[in-house]
């Protein structure tokens, strides 16, 4: 396993062609705006390393009985699903943003059910090239990113009959070795951060599409594929030098637009290749893994929630009734979220691959949630934060000799409190709820694992109708 040092080190050997507001960057690693993301993903592998976390966040190979990290883990038991809800809250907390490395982590489970699953069915060997790479994932403790959201162009069309054929990715062509394949990812999250991609198809597909059912996973920084760095609210701040008006003063999230133009990728990390019929299978079986994970947000939430009552405590109005009502309403829309993502792994069940999979029903309800509960814990932390958090002068008007005496003058609310720590908790506040952390908080729940449209699809068709009307008509009497 790796420390989170030997992990910023090792991405200093990971070298993708990155560009940002128009140039191209060869120093990812310390760039002001890409670092604090990359510690949020260290985040992952500094947990791993402590004592008290052990059992969380670290888990024991089927392949090799070897100690990993679990983000590398296939789950083998309802235990392990449980103790992925609780590790992505802790790293929520820990963070509060998103720590980006659940993606590449669902990819593969979902993988490696689905692999197998094809295999039965037509003979092939998906699931021992996926075990390979597998291994390699877990021996060298990598990080992977999952690529699933293409660009769709008309959404009211299928990928074949789209106005371009790149608007899905695609395999353009066959060779002895391998495949080439051209398309975009789009929003994919801690990309630059990660020593692998896994690309996966982004719904499910008909037979007249199955150039678009390719998946595969190779190196971050294989020729021909091309990063260009998502923007994010403030994202400039960064560039600054201060750090009290991020807000978050220690990490961010991570998007990229990511291009494929004619990339080779060989048949040993090929794991679908045109099956189009098992397409939908991997989207849905990814997308109910990705949405249990979203028990990342009421790690963020946790840090809000304490963000409001301290800045209620330091400006005299926690022990107001009203104020301990909403702090409660917070609370309460927050462990909604965690018992979503428990119960799901809780009512988890064994594949036929071995590998334990989240009770889909529960995942997408779960997720569903998630999409709303965040925006209303917003908006009470807006209401008792104060309108000072969006006209508040910035650190160095704090810092300036003249000014700042005036700021922290008529800032300050007591004695007790310096005005510097009531404007950093404003400021993280103002992070969460429209700035940077919002990406991640707000917006990423909103349409992170998939909008809430298609939910609410899963929810509809899972959810058994004949047994609740027959459960009526037995109640009410109606024989027939
Ligand atoms: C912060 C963030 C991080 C993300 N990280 C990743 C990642 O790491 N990997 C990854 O693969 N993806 C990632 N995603 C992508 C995410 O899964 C998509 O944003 C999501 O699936 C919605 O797709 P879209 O953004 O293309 O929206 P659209 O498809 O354009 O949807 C916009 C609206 O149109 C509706 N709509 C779409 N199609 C139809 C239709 N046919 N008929 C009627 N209504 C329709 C939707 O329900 C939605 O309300 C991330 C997204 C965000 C915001
Ligand atoms: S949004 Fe949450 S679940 Fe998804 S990658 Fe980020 S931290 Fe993980």
């Amino acid at each position: 396993m790796k420390t989170r040092q030997q992990y910023i080190e090792s991405m200093r050997k990971v070298k993708p062609e990155l560009y940002m507001f128009g140039e191209k960057i060869t120093d990812r690693v310390d760039h002001p705006i890409v670092r604090p993301t990359m510690e949020a993903m260290a985040a992952t592998f500094e947990l791993a390393e402590k004592p008290e976390y052990q059992g969380l966040c670290t888990a024991t190979s089927h392949l090799t009985g070897k100690k990993i990290n679990r983000f590398t883990h296939i789950h083998h038991s309802i235990e392990d699903l449980v103790n992925k809800t609780k590790m992505t809250r802790l790293l929520g907390s820990y963070t509060a943003t998103c720590f980006q490395r659940c993606v590449g982590w669902d990819a593969m489970n979902a993988l490696s059910m689905v692999t197998y699953d094809i295999d039965q069915k037509y003979k092939t060997e998906y699931n021992k090239r996926f075990l390979k790479f597998l291994q390699m994932v877990q021996d060298e403790d990598m990080v992977c990113c999952g690529a699933m959201t293409d660009n769709k162009g008309d959404r009211s069309l299928r990928p074949g009959e789209q106005f371009d054929p790149d608007q899905y990715l695609h395999v353009v062509e066959e060779k002895s070795d391998g495949i080439v394949v051209r398309g975009v990812k789009l929003h994919q999250t801690g990309t630059v951060n990660s020593n692998q991609i896994i690309a996966m198809p982004t719904r499910a597909m008909r037979e007249e599409d199955k150039d678009y059912a390719v998946s595969f996973g190779i190196p971050s920084d294989t020729p021909g594929i091309l990063y260009i760095y998502g923007r994010q609210a403030s994202d400039t701040r960064k560039l600054e030098g201060g750090k009290m008006d991020l807000g978050n003063t220690m990490y961010g999230g991570q998007e990229c637009m990511v291009v494929f133009d004619n990339v080779f990728v060989p048949w040993e990390r090929v794991f679908m290749y045109k099956e189009w019929d098992f397409s939908g299978d991997l989207v849905e079986k990814f997308a109910s893994y990705h949405r249990q994970s979203y028990a990342c947000k009421s790690g963020v939430s946790d840090v809000l929630i304490g963000a409001v009552q301290l800045l209620s405590e330091y400006q005299g109005t926690a022990k107001a009734s009203i104020v301990k009502d909403k702090i409660t309403d917070m609370i309460q829309l927050n462990e909604t979220m965690y018992c979503g993502s428990l119960a799901c792994a809780h009512e988890g069940h064994e594949e036929p691959s071995g590998t334990y999979y989240v009770n889909t029903l529960l995942a997408n309800v779960s997720k569903i949630n998630v999409t709303q509960f965040p925006y209303t814990i917003a908006k009470l932390a807006q209401d008792l934060a104060g309108g000072l958090m969006v006209t508040m002068p910035s650190e160095k008007d704090f810092r300036d000799p003249k000014l700042g005496k005036y700021i922290d003058k008529y800032l300050k609310v007591s004695d007790a409190v310096p005005t510097e720590n009531r404007m950093r908790l404003l400021r993280l506040i103002e992070n969460l709820t429209l700035g940077l952390g919002a990406v991640g908080y707000l917006t990423e729940s909103m349409h992170g694992a998939g909008s809430p449209m298609a939910m609410k699809i899963m929810i509809s068709r899972l959810y058994n109708l004949d047994r609740v009307k027959k459960a009526a008509m037995r109640i009410s009497g109606i024989k027939s």
